[in-house]
């Protein structure tokens, strides 16, 4: 490529998703958004680049294409992005002149090639007549059909855009852009799921876990907060709470008979943090479940584990299979971690068959036996914050 002229500047071309669904209003708001995650994810990466936040496109310039690529694919909002050359005010007869230098580079002889042309606003001629101007100059056989390499060209106001292959992005709304929630960490492999599918919807995560050290050792500790850097990869920066459980399960443990524990143990965790959710202004918590999969998770138990929460709660996975969730598990790089050993707080005090069906009445007598208030309290004063960014 001749590097001479400095017209030509090379990166990234990016295309919005929904964004485009949106009013100009709302859209401005989101595409801001996007451009600042954009900004600190590459930044995080020690890439050296340049963000042109365009209307339509955004052009990334930089050259190093490899890390930049590995951070866009994982960028919320985004639907497909390329790997381009871009002819900075160029004009139709120096755009085609490029291609007709360079054409050789990209199309090997004996390969076919199609044309795939978006001309723009401001070039006057007809697309036909764009196209057969730039294909006369290529020595190479047409496929429109099935062409071993296909050239991308687009016309913008600010110039042309010259690429070879779409690459997927991760789809949703720019993170951040619908809000805050809490979401529930275990450890395990499904709530890192969930907050991954919340988080491509748009909305900022701010993660929970509660553990049960020094009841058991802190592997559920490490495991959230590797978990938590994995996540920097979809999400700029992450607030992570570390609450201690163990009192509050010594006394579920003492005072109610086991096949309820495990209820009790989910009516808590949402109830703490329901209270950090109002006091913080998160607007709705997360969790991991999917219908039916163990016998906490069925309609009469979220009745009685949610009946005092007043916020919504999200569970995106309620519809997924496990093999479903575990595929995506995989995707986002989460499985690895999640499945690494650690005593479950839960498991830990839990014999092996837990009611299905418990009763809400039953569970508010036995509610009663619970200091819970002075618990609560005192778990709220023992929280543990750690930031990441
Ligand atoms: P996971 O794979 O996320 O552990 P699970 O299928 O094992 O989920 P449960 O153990 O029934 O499900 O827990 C249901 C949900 O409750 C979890 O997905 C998570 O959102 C939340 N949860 C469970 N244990 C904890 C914990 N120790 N800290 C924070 N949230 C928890
Ligand atoms: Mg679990």
């Amino acid at each position: 490529m001749d590097n001479k002229d400095n017209k030509i500047k090379q990166g990234f071309i990016l295309a919005f998703g929904e964004l485009f669904l949106k009013s100009e209003g709302v859209q401005k708001i989101l595409k801001k958004r996007l451009d600042n995650n954009l900004s600190s994810l590459l930044k995080k990466q020690k890439i050296d680049f340049r963000i042109y936040p365009w209307r339509e496109r955004i052009f990334v310039q930089t050259k190093n294409f490899k890390k930049t690529s590995s951070v866009l694919k994982n960028v919320f909002g985004l639907v497909w992005f390329a790997q381009t050359f871009f002819l900075e005010e160029a004009s139709f007869e120096e755009m085609n002149n490029f291609i007709k230098e360079n054409y050789q580079d990209w199309i090997k002889k004996d390969e076919s090639f199609a044309l795939r042309v978006k001309k723009g606003p401001l070039n006057k001629k007809r697309t036909e007549q764009v196209i057969k101007e730039i294909a006369e100059n290529i020595e190479r056989s047409v496929d429109l059909g099935n062409p071993k390499k296909e050239i991308f060209i687009e016309g913008r106001k600010q110039g042309w855009f010259i690429y070879f292959k779409k690459q997927k992005g991760a789809g949703g709304l720019p993170n951040g852009s619908q809000g805050k929630v809490l979401a529930l960490i275990s450890g395990g492999i499904d709530s890192p799921v969930a907050a991954y599918l919340i988080a491509k919807r748009g909305a900022e995560n701010i993660w929970l876990h509660f553990h049960s050290f020094p009841l058991v050792s802190k592997a559920s500790i490490e495991k959230t907060k590797e978990l938590a850097k994995v996540f920097l990869n979809y999400q700029p920066k992450l607030k992570l709470y570390l609450i201690p459980f163990s009192e509050i399960q010594k006394e579920i443990k003492l005072k109610i008979p086991a096949k309820y524990r495990v209820i009790f143990y989910r009516r808590l965790m949402l109830e703490i943090a329901q209270s950090i959710a109002q006091k913080e202004n998160y607007q709705a918590l997360v969790t991991g479940e999917s219908l039916g999969q163990v016998s906490s998770q069925t309609l009469p138990n979220f009745q009685i584990t949610q009946e005092n929460i007043r916020i919504p709660i999200f569970q995106p996975l309620i519809g997924m299979d496990k093999e479903e969730i575990i595929q995506l598990a995989e995707q986002i790089k989460t499985f690895d971690i999640s499945i690494k050993p650690q005593e479950d707080c839960c498991t830990l005090f839990v014999p092996k068959h837990q009611t299905a069906a418990a009763k809400l009445e039953i569970i508010k007598e036995l509610e009663k036996e619970l200091s819970l208030n002075r618990l609560i309290i005192r778990v709220l004063e023992e929280i543990e914050i750690i930031e990441y960014n």
